[in-house]
């Protein structure tokens, strides 16, 4: 069944805003005909983005690199979730080792009309420092942070909300496909005053993006792990996604426990299940 992005909620939100605002110049958004379902209100479809890839190891440990733990946790929750949740589709971006432009990514869950996109890296607290040496010149200096451990998921911050315009707008054909006219009463998706939609998605988008990370981060603190909590961030991955999006951060490659503890199988059993709950309460509470 085609899906006709009409989202019961936001439509009545929508209506209300339109009734409220523009009833003088705009008809309100009327409800559509067919009832259909949306990013908001299903889970059917979901992109796993395992981070970084071929040329690009993403941060690196004492004993592998960040790209390799985050393709076996991608691929072992996609196995999860194909076998548990049937009915509910998974793609990934990458399912080797090969290298991903940052942008293609949220591209690929775009053009599935995925309903969640997640993607999946190892944090590094390891950076680097500028100092002079002897000689008055300036080098770098590798600082180790190998005790910081722990948790967390991104969700995009405001103010990079203004690329997502684009994600929504081409997806605009998507979420007013089928009859539109008819369903929305004449409403235009072109049209500026449509706007006003894409404002009530990226909202939306939003808030169940900081929902899934929030239950995501809950599981984590069941199995014990160091909750760094839900944060926004300006990350280039997330900013196109037409779809609640998250980056979760499994762990520290950077401390030698995290690392071990990553790379084995009971810790990737035990985050992919994290991760699979998580998933699976976001499902149920949007498909209530
Ligand atoms: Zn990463």
């Amino acid at each position: 069944m085609a899906k006709k992005i009409i989202f019961k909620k936001l439509n009545l939100i929508a209506a209300a805003f339109f009734t409220l605002t523009l009833s003088t110049a705009y008809q309100p958004i009327t409800p559509p005909k067919q009832e259909g379902k949306s990013s908001l209100n299903q889970v059917r479809t979901i992109v796993l983005d395992a981070g970084h890839g071929g040329k690009d190891p993403g941060a690196r440990g004492s004993k592998t690199t960040e790209k390799v733990i985050a393709l076996q946790v991608a691929l072992k929750l996609g196995e999860k979730i194909k076998k548990d949740l049937p009915g509910v589709k998974v793609i990934y971006t990458r399912s080797s080792d090969v290298f991903i432009d940052l942008y293609k990514r949220p591209d690929i869950a775009n053009k599935a009309k995925a309903d969640l996109f997640i993607s999946i890296h190892c944090n590094s607290a390891n950076g680097s420092k500028r100092v002079r040496g002897r000689n008055g010149k300036y080098y770098s200096q590798t600082v180790r942070r190998p005790t910081v451990r722990g948790t967390e998921t991104f969700v995009l911050g405001f103010n990079r909300m203004g690329k997502q315009d684009v994600a929504i707008r081409e997806n605009a054909a998507i979420l007013f496909e089928e009859n539109y006219e008819e369903n929305y009463g004449g409403f235009d998706p072109k049209d500026p005053s449509s706007m006003i939609v894409f404002q009530l998605l990226k909202t939306q988008y939003r808030r169940e993006s900081i929902r899934l990370g929030s239950y995501m981060q809950d599981e984590y603190v069941r199995t014990q792990r160091n909750n760094r909590g839900v944060q926004e961030l300006s990350l280039a991955v997330l900013k196109t996604a037409g779809m609640p999006a998250v980056l979760t951060e499994i762990g520290f490659i950077s401390s030698p426990q995290e690392e071990t503890y990553m790379m084995s199988n009971a810790g990737q059993t035990e985050i992919v299940t994290s991760l699979f709950n998580a998933i699976k309460t976001y499902k149920t509470s949007v498909e209530r």
